[in-house]
């Protein structure tokens, strides 16, 4: 599934492509997506329009046209955006959406598990998915303090934490177990009892992981962008995920693997020891 990286990678690929690009059709398969504004409604908000700029917010891309309408799109489980024309795209599978553009490319929504998002808001409203979205990484209001803060008095492990999109955007299960070896903190470890110290190497891990992720992505999105490209995740290093038994890269330890919230966590024992005192439930 997508993370903050690769939605970021993809929208810095496809925003100077698209910038300034006018929407000539808009063509729907005919199996619907997870959440879709009707074919209708999307052709007459979008047919004819210019393309002025395409933002994120956290796992969201937000294509801005001209006249004010703004175009949300998620990338759900398997969603992929393509930018053609490229051979074979005519019988390429579970294409969803396509917006042929004046310079004779057309942008595609794929998706094989059809868990992606594509809605369209008028001028002036804020989409609804997005007010339960919390702050990017970097935004410079998010700090060790704040996260303490965010986190006082509260008892759930770290991990899950990471994990809520209300409180920070766009960490999912991959980056969320690096992040915490990045750290040196156990993912069970309840979330109020971070020291500030604690929460300043969580953030800068944080930053670190993500920022590393978008630049190797940044060296790989062209594929992505091609039917038949990579799909998932990009290559990058994984310290932890997906490594149990293997030893880990700090200290020859073999990596454990416990489930948190219904899914897998990925750490190693002594680099990131737990807490002392009783652990919290799972949730
Ligand atoms: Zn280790």
């Amino acid at each position: 599934m997508p993370e903050l990286p690769e939605v970021e990678v993809i929208r810095r690929a496809l925003a100077p492509r698209l910038r300034g690009r006018r929407i000539m059709a808009v063509i729907w398969g005919d199996k619907g997506l997870r959440a879709q504004s009707p074919p209708e409604k999307l052709r007459a908000g979008l047919t004819g329009r210019r393309i002025l700029r395409l933002l994120r917010r956290g796992k969201y891309l937000l294509m801005q046209v001209e006249g004010g309408d703004t175009l949300l799109l998620h990338l759900g489980m398997t969603g992929r955006l393509l930018l053609g024309p490229s051979p074979g795209e005519k019988n390429l599978p579970h294409v969803h959406l396509v917006f042929d553009l004046d310079d004779g490319s057309r942008l595609l929504f794929q998706d094989v598990r059809r868990f992606g998002q594509v809605l369209l808001y008028p001028p002036g409203v804020t989409p609804e998915p997005l007010a339960r979205v919390g702050q990017e990484p970097f935004c410079r209001q998010v700090t060790p303090a704040w996260l303490q803060g965010q986190a006082r008095h509260r008892r759930r492990p770290v991990k899950n934490f990471l994990l809520d999109g209300r409180v920070l955007a766009g960490i999912g299960n991959i980056y969320a177990a690096e992040i915490l070896f990045a750290a040196g903190l156990h993912p069970e470890t309840p979330v109020g009892e971070l020291t500030l110290g604690q929460w300043e190497k969580l953030l800068a891990a944080t930053r670190r992981i993500l920022r590393r992720a978008i630049a190797r992505g940044g060296t790989t999105v062209n594929d992505y962008l091609q039917p038949g490209g990579g799909t998932g995740l990009f290559q990058v290093e994984l310290a932890v995920y997906g490594r149990a038994g293997e030893p880990c890269s700090r200290c020859g330890t073999p990596i454990r693997r416990v489930v948190q919230a219904g899914r897998s966590t990925f750490f190693c024992p002594r680099c990131q020891p737990a807490p002392p005192g009783p652990l919290p439930p799972d949730a």
